[in-house]
């Protein structure tokens, strides 16, 4: 079984569960350059260097249940006594002061090995793979269908690019929503790793022979992704010239590092060493190139194509490289995510520590006993138990909001105690969730009281999660949209199936998702005052 047994190398499970999602997070199956430390999104890495990996690796074997590792930028820098409701582990990455944070000054400080990119769910070691983002994008598709085309995507055709960690969920998403894709990917790896977990149908020879592909399956209303090695700088104005009937169109390649866009006429091989060797040259060529895939993008706006960013800065590095348009279109958060985050809804997630696949099946039925009246999440939770291919320790995501997480987490937790589970369950979220991040080109773009760079609310949600018993807490800057763009925090819990566990469940997976549902109170929303006030989540200024 991937990365899982019920017999413990550390001292208890709640250290047991960090260790194992450490190791998870750099799993071959996992991570996107293991040997590297880098686990996806562009460099999002587990732990600063492998010395530092290794050194986090023995603090945890040995770390007492009322002792806290601090972690900063994936170096293990203290080990302080605490108390058995103290997470096990804090920490804090590629966090800067705000004049100094930017890509160049980050990256002198990488070279001296002073600090490490952690993204989102790498440095704070919950990443879950593909499946991580899977939901979340078959969310936004869906609720793209619902927006313009009927509420299905079939006899629709969505064009976007990259097939890396988190992209690579993006041919699925929409095909489960029945429609059709078509993904540019430059690296022809990364598209076959797609092909392998089936989370990508068809790999066509050329440009093509993938409009053949794509025009037949959307003329014929039938579901199929078909993916292309190019530039997407190149392709999509291609697709353009050649009057392709597009529907949709998006994008997840890791524009939020310009290093980590390739640049045309740049071969995939010759990439690193170049973007090492000259990263100021480099960045002006990768900027151009987004300027033109940008450009693109808007001459299907203008075609009447649905068009919108999908949270990695394609239009501010588009900007950057003179494309004066680039924030015609808008990001997807606020054009189809923002009501969720108003109820507290976002990314849950959980990871079998024993390693059985029939563990999730055991959870996944859980949930649909839990939540009966929600269709949408009982479709997700089916097609998921069918389609989705598990990488590492295996694992579920779903969106549940406030007053719903905790019934999850704590019916987990009365699973492992029953030994209905065959061991304990890690429960966290991604840090995009509704009150953890402040992205002003992402989860906090256009906030209704123009809030979108106060960034007090993900540090509150730290404390908040650090107050309540969360086994791990983390404390990122950087992730999604880059330096000097995001500041957001990460929880970890873990269900071991002891009492204890099941109070600090309760109280963190509730006062977690409060913090999405006050943040949008704050800002004005009317649906998050109605959640709260249906709710009973207490806003001193609101209620009284
Ligand atoms: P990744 O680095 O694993 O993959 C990026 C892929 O883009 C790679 O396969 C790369 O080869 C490809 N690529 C780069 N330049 C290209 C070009 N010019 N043409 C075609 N392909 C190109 O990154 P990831 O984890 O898949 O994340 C992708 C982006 O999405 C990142 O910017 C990340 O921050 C962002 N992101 C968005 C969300 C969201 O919810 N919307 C969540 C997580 C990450």
């Amino acid at each position: 079984m991937p990365g899982g047994t019920v017999t413990l190398s550390t001292g208890n499970w709640q250290t047991e569960a960090a260790l194992r999602m450490l190791r998870n997070n750099l799993d071959p199956a996992v991570a996107e350059r293991p040997e590297d430390l880098v686990v996806y999104g562009g460099t999002g890495k587990a732990a600063r260097d492998w010395p530092s990996y290794h050194a986090i690796e023995r603090c945890l074997t040995t770390l007492a249940e009322d002792e806290t590792l601090l972690v900063q930028s994936g170096k293990p820098v203290g080990v302080l006594r605490t108390h058995e409701w103290a997470p096990r582990v804090l920490i804090a990455n590629s966090n800067l002061v705000g004049d100094w944070a930017t890509w160049p000054e980050f990256r002198r400080l990488e070279a001296l090995g002073l600090t490490m990119y952690g993204q989102m769910t790498a440095g704070s070691w919950i990443y879950i793979g593909t499946q991580g983002i899977l939901q979340g994008t078959y969310e936004t598709f869906a609720a793209v269908a619902e927006k313009r085309f009927g509420g299905t995507l079939a006899g629709t055709l969505t064009v976007t690019a990259g097939l890396g960690g988190m992209g690579g969920a993006q041919p699925l998403a929409v095909t489960m929503n029945d429609g059709v894709a078509l993904v540019i990917e430059c690296d022809p790896r990364r598209a076959r790793r797609r092909l392998e977990t089936r989370y990508l149908d068809e790999l066509a020879s050329d440009v093509d022979d993938a409009v053949a592909r794509v025009r037949a399956a959307k003329s014929e209303r039938r579901a199929l992704s078909v993916g292309v090695i190019g530039n997407a700088a190149e392709v999509l104005p291609e697709l353009l010239r050649r009057g392709l009937e597009v529907d949709i169109v998006t994008d997840q390649t890791s524009a939020h590092d310009p290093l980590a866009y390739l640049p045309i006429g740049v071969d995939v091989d010759d990439w690193h060493d170049y973007a090492a060797k000259k990263p100021d040259e480099f960045t002006d060529r990768s900027r151009d190139a987004m300027a033109a895939h940008v450009d693109a993008m808007l001459g299907f706006l203008d075609a009447g194509a649905e068009v919108f960013d999908y949270g990695n800065s394609l239009r501010s590095e588009a900007k950057l490289g003179g494309c004066e348009r680039a924030f015609d279109f808008p990001g997807f958060v606020p054009a189809y995510i923002r009501p969720l985050f108003c109820e507290g809804k976002g990314p849950f997630r959980w990871a079998a520590l024993s390693g059985d696949p029939a563990d999730i099946a055991a959870t996944d039925r859980a949930i649909l006993e839990l939540f009966p009246e929600n269709e949408s999440l009982a479709r997700w939770i089916r097609l998921a138990g069918e389609r989705v291919e598990f990488q590492g320790l295996p694992a579920r995501i779903c969106w549940l909001g406030y007053g719903e997480r905790h019934l999850a987490g704590l019916r987990f937790n009365e699973m492992v105690a029953s030994g209905e589970l065959k061991a304990p369950v890690v429960i966290g979220r991604d840090h995009l969730d509704a009150g953890s991040v402040a992205s002003p080109y992402r989860e906090t773009e256009g906030m209704a009281d123009g809030s979108d760079a106060i960034a007090d609310w993900p540090l509150l949600n730290a404390l908040v999660n650090t107050a309540s018993g969360a086994s791990w807490v983390s404390i990122h800057h950087g992730g999604g949209v880059g330096m000097g763009r995001s500041i957001h925090a990460g929880q970890v819990c873990v269900a071991d199936g002891t009492p204890l566990a099941a109070t600090k469940l309760e109280r963190v997976l509730t006062n977690d998702p409060a913090m999405g549902v006050l943040r949008h109170v704050d800002a004005g929303y009317e649906r998050a005052t109605q959640v709260a006030a249906e709710r009973g989540v207490r806003v001193p200024m609101e209620t009284q």
